[in-house]
């Protein structure tokens, strides 16, 4: 059986000189805001190019507390998609704005500027793009438009650590950037754990103060906080990752173009578009195909996992539909998708028989029977 994803594989890797080093995080004694996280925050905001990095507890937290040291909050309205990660629009809601959701350009799936243009209102504040799948999205018209509606644009980088567009990476093209190190992710930890990415050295420091209850000065808040931090132990193994990161998302490219190669000459099976602007780093690979249930049915009786990101989208969820808004022209192209995608194996531990096994299955589910 080929596993959806299998992260002991991916440790195990790591195991040596994580022992190493959470020994000495527990000689030194120090497990919050620490030594570990100071030097995280410098590393991953220099490897994304930007001043500042803020630890927080989770990717949701990130986008809340990037959303809210901006100032927004009660009445405002963030623009984001609807075939996202609930997280999204979780946190949107912690900041207590309104979500709206507008539609994907129906190829790569990430925001499209001419629909958040039509789904601005008096209230909107701010611009919350999702780099889908490890794949910027449109960034330039999306910069241009936040300019001149006078909105602030944060990304979503939950699954894009390394991506880049126009050259620049994923987390440095609006007004902050969120990323998340749950496990699962391109850089992930073992547990929870989070990070904004800014130049706007004010906000950084606004957030420093958000995500430990407001303190300025040891048990003196400066301003109303909260308890949202990233830990020594999880900071200690992502000093760990980091410096493999690239040559990790380097072989997810690798492996998808294996499998886009593969897949060009078969009926029904679509390869997701890489958008000719930037480098993805391929968090997922989603292909798309019209008999979705009879594709992971075949794939599954020749032991290949597979997933679906996101089966229903957020405008169809019990939990949040009423919570949000819906923005002019609905949302078609995002419904169109969620019926079609689906997710295949792919990571950088993936053996060579491993994806070879993975394209023999998925041709073999969508070629038209031989006689
Ligand atoms: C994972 C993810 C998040 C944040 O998730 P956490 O579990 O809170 O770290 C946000 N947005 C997207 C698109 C995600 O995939």
């Amino acid at each position: 059986m080929i596993p959806f994803n299998d992260l002991s594989r991916r440790v195990e890797q790591l195991r040596g000189p994580l022992e190493k080093r959470f020994s000495r995080i527990l000689d030194g004694g120090k497990f919050i805001l620490g030594e570990s996280v100071a030097r995280l925050e410098d590393e991953f905001a220099r490897y994304c190019g930007v001043r500042h990095g803020v630890g927080v507890a989770s990717g949701t937290d990130a986008i809340w507390l990037a959303l809210e040291g901006l100032g927004i909050g009660d009445g405002d309205e963030v623009l984001t998609v609807a075939n996202t990660c609930a997280p999204t629009i979780s946190a949107i809601l912690k900041c207590g704005a309104t979500p709206v959701l507008v539609d994907v350009d129906p190829e790569t799936l990430t925001m499209d500027a001419g629909h958040a243009e039509r789904a601005i209102s008096r209230r909107s504040r701010c611009l919350l793009p999702v780099h889908l799948y490890g794949q910027c999205a449109d960034m330039k018209p999306l910069r241009s438009l936040a300019r001149r509606r006078g909105l602030f644009l944060v990304e979503d980088c939950a699954q894009a650590h390394g991506a880049s567009y126009r050259g620049r990476r994923a987390g440095s093209l609006g007004d902050a950037g969120a990323f998340s190190f749950y496990p699962t992710k391109n850089l992930g930890a073992l547990g929870d754990g989070g990070m904004v990415v800014t130049n706007n050295s004010r906000l950084a420091d606004r957030i420093r103060l958000l995500r430990n209850y407001g303190y300025s000065r040891p048990n003196q808040s400066s301003i109303k906080g909260y308890n949202s931090r990233l830990d020594e132990l999880q900071a200690g193994l992502l000093l760990e990752a980091l410096p493999t990161l690239e040559s990790a998302n380097a072989r997810r490219r690798e492996i998808a173009r294996a499998y886009s190669a593969a897949f060009a000459s078969a009926v029904g099976l679509k390869s997701p578009v890489e958008s000719p602007n930037g480098i993805p780093v391929y968090h997922l690979y989603v292909a798309r195909v019209a008999k979705r249930d009879f594709f992971r049915k075949t794939l599954l009786a020749r032991g290949v996992d597979t997933a679906v990101h996101y089966p229903v989208a957020i405008h169809k969820q019990k939990g949040y539909a009423r919570l949000c808004r819906i923005g002019q022209g609905g949302l078609q192209a995002t419904e169109k998708a969620a019926a079609e995608i689906v997710s295949l194996p792919l990571y950088p531990e993936l053996g060579a028989l491993e994806i070879e096994k993975v394209i023999a299955a998925a041709i073999n589910a969508c070629l038209p029977k031989r006689v």
